[in-house]
């Protein structure tokens, strides 16, 4: 089968491999349709490692994909032959400590599609995956088939971060929130939260075409911090402060903001991923206000709950989409999306 596979920092090529099989009963073969491009695939692409996760080359990344099931195991029973699905690139035990706890995304052996000493990812005609892995678009909860397009499908992980984000912070209607990171995780909190009917939104990046995109999106307000102060900007709209913060930048920097932007009893979110080791707080502020830090680990149990916001229309991520490739594209797609080239979001590769 063809895969696109890096061989190198900053080298990618499109491959001959051998074809993944079926070796478990409650494995499923699946043939890849759409895939998504995330930061962390880029950054692999980039730098060949993500903190201690170093790539060893040849590595096939990618972890965001919608598949076609083109053969079961013998004891498979969520999915058939033909079906669309999800995938759901976290693989758990079931049987730790963590996941005996529900805490299946902390699991102690958890296995991610396209990370480095876990296994290969999705950028490739075909994948074996357990079956637990595999959310039909045609489930129970729908009763038309295929009720969310193949695009749509390879958008539920990064989605699901988002609905997963929401969740945790225990949002209610009528809250008033800031999103700080407008990039497509950001964008999925606040799609999550627009289904979630807050009274307010308020979103930062620093990219203008990206601010433009929050408020095309209907958010209250979005800006720049490059060009004007959002903290007194923000504050200035809602004296109180916000309910809740979602830091999706991991930077120092939207840290310090999220602190001044919070009320008292306010709930801050740390969802993006800083590439420093340690960031700061000033203790002081955080205990006058009394704030809770709530970190969020990927997600867990909100991928049926993404295709169901989907395909009831309650939750529309389709403006995320901004760029299309096929497979041997794949290394201009990295490219484009390394340099926030072209104003892009999210970059699908779409697979024959
Ligand atoms: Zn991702
Ligand atoms: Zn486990």
């Amino acid at each position: 089968m063809k895969a696109a596979v890096l061989t190198g920092i900053r080298q990618m090529q499109i491959m001959d491999v051998p074809e993944p099989k079926i070796e478990k009963d409650t494995d499923v073969l699946l043939k890849i349709e759409v895939v998504g491009v995330c930061g962390s695939d880029v950054h692999y692409y980039e730098t060949g490692r993500i903190g201690s996760q170093v790539v060893q080359y040849p590595f096939i990344v990618g972890h965001e994909c919608s598949a076609m099931v083109k053969a079961v195991g013998d004891s498979v029973t969520r999915v058939k032959v033909g079906d669309e699905v999800v995938v759901e690139p976290a693989v758990s035990c079931y049987n730790c400590d963590q996941c005996k706890q529900g805490r299946e995304n902390t699991c102690f052996k958890l296995r991610f599609l396209g990370t480095p000493g876990q296994g290969d990812g999705c950028l490739c005609e075909y994948i074996v995956m357990p079956q637990e892995s595999c959310f039909p678009t045609n489930g129970a909860m729908h009763s038309m088939a295929n009720a969310i397009t193949l695009e749509q499908a390879a958008l539920c992980e990064p989605f699901a971060i988002g609905v997963y984000s929401v969740r945790q912070s225990q949002i209610f209607r009528n809250a008033k929130i800031a999103i700080l990171g407008s990039g497509p995780i950001g964008l999925s909190c606040m799609a999550a939260a627009q289904a979630e009917d807050v009274e307010a939104i308020y979103m930062t990046d620093k990219l203008d075409y990206r601010v433009q995109i929050a408020e095309k999106a209907g958010v209250t307000w979005a800006g720049n911090p490059d060009r004007e102060d959002i903290v007194k900007e923000i504050l200035q709209r809602e004296p109180l402060g916000m309910d809740i913060v979602f830091e999706c930048a991991g930077q120092q920097e939207t840290l310090d903001e999220a602190v001044e932007l919070l009320k008292p009893g306010g709930r801050l979110m740390l969802i993006g991923i800083p590439r420093v080791e340690q960031v700061w707080f000033s203790i002081d502020k955080l205990r006058r206000k009394e704030l809770t830090l709530i970190n969020v680990r990927r997600q867990n149990k909100c991928t049926q709950t993404t295709i169901d916001l989907i395909a009831s229309g309650k939750a529309d991520i389709d403006f995320m989409i901004t760029h299309r490739f096929k497979l041997e594209q794949t290394k201009d797609a990295f490219d484009m999306v390394a340099g926030y080239r072209d104003d892009v979001v999210k970059a699908l590769i779409e697979l024959e």
